[in-house]
């Protein structure tokens, strides 16, 4: 089990994680998760989180798959400019921007009728 996961969802053992309370001096009321068989088998290394960590660590890794994300679609929206580019050369080496033409004529005779 990844401990820099996140929020963690399960203990390497395959046991759920439950949420405690801490009544320690040093860590009064904060909040942990632990595995319920870590609880009793002190002597082995099941897992244990602050939730308060957990849910940084949370943020950091939605910050870096928002920044990834955004990348993405930054290049999504470049190749989907060139794709328009590529076919309005196309189009226009083959004559089909003769309606877009007409087009704009009409909307210039419209324009000055008056
Ligand atoms: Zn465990």
């Amino acid at each position: 089990m990844n401990n820099n996961g996140g929020i963690p969802s399960r203990c390497w053992c395959g046991k759920g994680i439950v949420t405690y309370v801490s009544k320690t001096e040093e860590n009064p009321y904060r909040r942990f998760f632990r595995c319920e068989i870590g609880l009793k088998r002190k002597k082995e290394q099941h897992l244990f989180k602050w939730v308060d960590e957990a849910v940084l660590d949370e943020i950091q890794r939605m910050d870096e798959q928002q920044s990834r994300f955004a990348e993405e679609i930054e290049d999504m929206r470049s190749s989907l400019k060139q794709i328009v580019e590529e076919e309005v050369i196309k189009h226009t080496n083959s004559g089909h921007v003769g309606c877009v033409g007409t087009i704009l004529s009409l909307l210039c005779l419209c324009s000055k009728s008056d």
